[in-house]
């Protein structure tokens, strides 16, 4: 007989927690950094809060490959009757909501303490306060894994004497630290790139510490909350709307619920939809919803409004600055744009000389970021790199295999195409790819002006120092013809040669 079961997401996200990025000791190990790091830096960027970020590394087993980590921010901190579900409880998130952020799925934190809990079967444990709280909380968290609810094992309030906000964690896990120790150390060195105006120290238990300065005290925009795209709705999403929406009218419905509808465009769809416009939407039928959803899909609306993103901006350029000290960038960034409704930006760098290697053997140097979260793993089937190895780079004189150049792309958007949920490439979409070509285009030309500018002078330099070499002999043959006082006419060459130097 068959036996059907259901389980819960907690349970759901245990049995495949490969798919999160949980696969082996030596990920996990990198996830979890990179997921509590994530969850901080959000908290702080949203509350406008120049990031302060400590993360430590202990070993508590070396035999059983037993690690804590402790991670405590500046940020908003998390009110304290939400504690234990924002750890405890999977889906559960703050982020559901239209704005950019590097959190989507309302998983990562959460599969981290299940992760730590599976593994040790230690609770996890959270201190936090929110700005202007009178109290600091303590929790002791497990996760529910059976029904996906916390499990709080301990639980206090203390004073909060000095005006403390933000976050500390702390949990145990196995975790291969050997294995994964490099890709921890370059996704907090590509951080730092992106988030120039944080300060972020990190400490291992082998005696390794890093130390990213703040170079810049200005934080990009702050992300505001904004209403959907009507192109980025689909039909299930428009009942849902509707079910939320009671007692509403059409053209008040399609105002309040929508960006980029006035109540000319709501006239407007409701006439080319046939359905009148004071019509209360719950009361609309099946085929009157369906004839909505076809109208919202072709209408010709304004692009989605992009209050809701934030690009680096000069952020950008100043952590490539700090990080490869090249001899020159070239930095671009697009208009806004779109994809089926979502809103996107695209801005993208390329640095020559300084501290940028040349690549290794048939490898390009390229670093991608999405909502400022640097993508290390999987480039090979991102975007970026099926647009930097399609574009002929022999138009811009660049060999990207062997000069010493880098590329670098970062896509900020309220939905990141993400073809994972480990958030590690990002997908193929056409109008990406687009805006992707169009700036690293742009850039290239920049540099390959100044690459070209650059060979031209060095090429003068050899000529001149050639010269030089002759200089004598030319003078000599110049005495004879002319019959001029060879020391003048040396002199004169050699006036010429050196005012040629200076200006090149
Ligand atoms: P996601 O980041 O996708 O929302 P997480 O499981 O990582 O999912 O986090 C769940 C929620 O917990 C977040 O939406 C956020 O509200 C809250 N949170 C997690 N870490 C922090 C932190 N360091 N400071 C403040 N809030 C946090
Ligand atoms: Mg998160």
């Amino acid at each position: 007989m068959i036996r059907f079961e259901e389980i819960s997401p907690s349970d759901f996200f245990y049995r495949n927690r490969e798919i999160t990025g949980f696969e082996n000791p030596a990920k996990a190990c990198y996830t979890i950094v990179r997921e509590y790091l994530e969850n901080s830096l959000d908290s702080c960027e949203l509350g406008g809060f120049l990031p302060n970020i400590e993360i430590y590394l202990k070993c508590e087993n070396e035999e059983e490959k037993r690690l804590r980590i402790k991670v405590a921010d500046n940020g908003m901190g998390i009110p304290h009757e939400k504690i234990p579900y924002a750890f405890g409880k999977i889906l559960y998130s703050s982020k559901y909501v239209l704005r950019q952020h590097r959190g989507i799925f309302g998983l990562g934190g959460k599969m981290a303490v299940l992760y730590c809990q599976i593994t040790t079967n230690k609770p996890v444990r959270v201190i936090s306060a929110t700005p202007g709280s009178e109290f600091i909380s303590y929790f002791e968290l497990k996760i529910d894994i059976v029904r996906n609810e916390p499990n709080v094992v301990k639980r206090s309030k203390v004073l909060n004497q000095d005006n403390w906000h933000g976050l500390v964690l702390e949990s145990e896990f196995i975790g291969d630290y050997l294995l994964s120790k490099k890709k921890i150390m370059e996704y907090l060195f590509q951080t730092s790139i992106a988030v120039p105006y944080a300060r972020i120290y990190y400490q291992d238990f082998e005696g390794n510490a890093l130390i990213f300065d703040r170079k810049t005290d200005k934080l990009p925009p702050i992300p505001e909350e904004t209403l959907l795209h009507p192109r980025g709705v689909d039909l299930e999403m428009l009942k849902r709307l509707i079910k939320t929406s009671p007692g509403m009218p059409l053209n008040k419905f399609l105002v309040k619920r929508f960006q980029r509808i006035g109540n000319k465009t709501a006239e407007e769809i409701s006439k080319l939809a046939n359905i009148e416009l004071d019509k209360i939407v719950s009361k609309l039928n099946e085929d009157e919803i369906s004839r909505l959803y076809q109208i919202m899909k072709t209408y010709p609306f304004n692009k989605p409004n992009v209050s809701s993103l934030s690009p680096l901006g000069e952020a950008f350029a100043i952590g490539i600055k700090e990080a490869f000290k090249p001899e020159f960038l070239a930095y671009d960034i697009r208009e806004p744009s779109s994809y089926e409704g979502h809103p996107f930006i695209v801005e993208t760098a390329i640095a020559y000389g300084g501290e940028i290697p040349i690549p290794e053997q048939n490898e390009i140097n390229l670093y991608r970021f999405a909502n400022k979260i640097p993508l290390i793993y999987d480039s090979y089937n991102d975007v970026s790199t099926k647009v930097i190895k399609e574009i002929n780079w022999n138009v811009y004189k660049i060999n990207i295999y062997q000069d010493p150049i880098a590329f670098f792309v970062h896509i900020c958007s309220t939905k990141i195409p993400y073809k994972t949920l480990g958030k590690e490439y990002i997908a193929n979409q056409p109008e990406v790819y687009r805006e992707i070509e169009l700036s690293l285009r742009k850039n290239a030309r920049v540099v390959s002006a100044y690459i070209n500018k650059k060979r031209i002078i060095e090429y003068q330099k050899i000529r001149y120092r050639y010269l030089k070499e002759y200089i004598e002999k030319i003078a000599n043959f110049a005495c004879i013809l002319s019959g001029e006082k060879f020391s003048y006419i040396k002199n004169n060459l050699l006036k010429l040669v050196e005012i040629n130097e200076v200006s090149s």
